[in-house]
C-alpha cells in the first residue's frame, strides 16, 4: 500500500509517519510513505530524521495548493492522509489569509487530485475547534459547526469540502476531529512546549486571561493510532471525533507544569486574553470508540515524558525559539508579522 501524508514535517504528521515506519501499526509493515510538506516555519525535516534512511519513505517538498505538482504526485497512492495546515490560532488572528489558502484551497486541490487519481481513501485530519465552544456536555459529530477563530473557520471550510467531495463525487473521504494534542516535536509556540521550554530557561510563562479556558488533552501517539484506525476501519463519508478525555483548565495545566519544575505562580505572567477565545472544547468520542479507539497514554505519565523530551532535546527546540525571536525583532522578514 502507498500512502501520501501531507504536512508530515510538522508535529502530528511526523509522529504518524514515524509510527507507520517503525511498526507501530499492525498490518502496515509493507506500507510505502510519501511525505508532501511545504516546510513552513512549522515544518522541520529533523522531525523525520529517525526514519530518513528508511527505503519505504520518500520526502517531497511542495505545497498542497500546487495543483500541477499534485497531478503528478498523487497518482499511484492508495490512501491520502491530510495533516497539512496552518495551525496556530494566534497567527490566524493576525493574518487569516494563509489559513484560507492552505487549509481551504489546499484541501480542495488535494481532494480534486485524489478524485482524479482514483485514490481509494482520503483521510482529512480536522479539529474539535470547528464546533466552537461548549459550556456543558460534549459535541457529537452531528453538532453544528460554529468556529470562532479564522483557524477554526478555515478548518470547518475544509471539512465541508470533504463532505461535498463525498456527496457529489462519491470520493471515500473520512474526517477526524481531534482535541488538543501534546507530545514531543511540537513547535514551541504552542502552550505546552512554550511553557516547558520557558521553564527550562527560568523564564516566566504567559497565561491568557483568567486561565479558566478548558481544553481536552490527548497524547499525539493516541491521535496517530486513531488516524490509522480510521484509515483501516472508518467508513466513507463519516466524521470521527477523537477526544482525550482529560479536561483541564489552563490554570490546572499551568499548575502541573509549574509543579514539575518546582516553580511557583511568580513564574506566571498574565497576558490579555485572545480575542474570540473559546471557553471550552469537549467532544464525544463514542463513534470512534465503537470501531476500537481507546487512548492508551496516561496524561500524567505522558506529560512527564514530554517534559523529559524537551529537557533532553534542547538542540531541537532552541534554534526554533531563537529564530522566532529574531523574526519578532525584525517583523519585515515575515512581511509585517503573521
Ligand atoms: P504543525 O503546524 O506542527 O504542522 C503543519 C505542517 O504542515 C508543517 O510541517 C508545515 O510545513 C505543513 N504545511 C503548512 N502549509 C502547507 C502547505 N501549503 N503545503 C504543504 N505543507 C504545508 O501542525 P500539527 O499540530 O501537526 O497539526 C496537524 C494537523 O492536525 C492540522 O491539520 C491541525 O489542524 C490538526 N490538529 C491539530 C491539533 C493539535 O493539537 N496540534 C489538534 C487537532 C487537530
Amino acid at each position: 500500500m502507498r500512502i501520501l501524508v501531507t504536512g508530515a514535517a510538522g508535529f502530528i504528521g511526523s509522529c504518524y509517519v514515524r509510527s507507520l515506519l517503525t511498526g507501530a501499526h499492525p498490518g502496515c509493515e509493507d506500507v510505502h510513505v510519501t511525505v508532501l510538506d511545504k516546510l513552513t516555519y512549522a515544518g522541520n525535516p529533523e522531525n523525520l530524521w529517525p526514519v530518513a534512511g528508511n527505503p519505504r519513505h520518500t520526502f517531497v517538498r511542495g505545497d498542497v495548493t500546487d495543483g500541477e505538482l499534485l497531478a503528478g504526485l498523487v497518482p499511484g497512492h492508495d490512501v491520502v492522509v491530510n495533516f497539512a495546515a496552518e495551525t496556530h490560532v494566534d497567527r490566524s488572528i493576525t493574518g487569516a489569509g494563509a489559513f484560507v489558502t492552505t487549509n481551504v484551497l489546499g484541501t480542495q486541490r488535494l481532494l480534486q487530485a485524489a478524485l482524479e487519481a482514483g485514490v481509494r481513501t482520503f483521510v482529512h485530519v480536522s479539529t474539535d475547534e470547528v464546533y466552537g465552544s461548549v459550556a456543558e456536555g460534549s459535541w457529537d459529530e452531528d453538532a453544528p459547526l460554529e468556529p470562532n477563530s479564522p483557524y477554526a473557520a478555515s478548518k470547518a471550510g475544509a471539512d465541508l469540502l470533504c463532505r461535498a467531495y463525498h456527496r457529489t463525487y462519491g470520493l471515500d473521504v473520512r474526517v477526524t476531529r481531534c482535541s488538543n494534542n501534546y507530545g514531543p516535536y511540537q513547535y514551541p509556540e504552542k502552550v505546552i512546549p512554550l511553557f516547558v521550554t520557558n521553564l527550562i530557561d527560568g523564564l516566566p510563562v504567559p497565561l491568557y486571561g483568567d486561565g479558566r479556558n478548558v481544553r481536552e488533552w490527548l497524547h499525539v501517539d493516541d491521535h496517530c493510532r486513531a488516524v490509522q484506525l480510521v484509515v483501516d476501519k472508518g467508513a466513507a463519508g463519516e466524521v470521527y471525533n477523537v477526544g482525550g478525555g482529560v479536561e483541564l483548565t489552563n490554570l490546572e495545566l499551568t499548575e502541573r507544569l509549574l509543579a514539575t519544575f518546582g516553580a511557583g505562580w511568580e513564574m506566571v505572567e498574565r497576558v490579555a486574553d485572545r480575542p474570540g477565545h473559546d471557553l471550552r472544547y469537549s467532544v464525544d468520542s463514542g463513534k470512534i470508540r465503537a470501531i476500537g479507539y481507546e487512548p492508551r497514554v496516561d496524561f500524567d505519565e505522558g506529560l512527564e515524558g514530554v517534559v523529559r523530551w524537551y529537557r533532553d532535546n534542547e538542540a531541537w527546540w532552541r534554534p526554533l525559539k531563537e529564530r522566532a525571536a529574531r523574526r519578532t525583532a525584525r517583523p519585515e522578514e515575515t512581511g509585517g508579522g503573521r
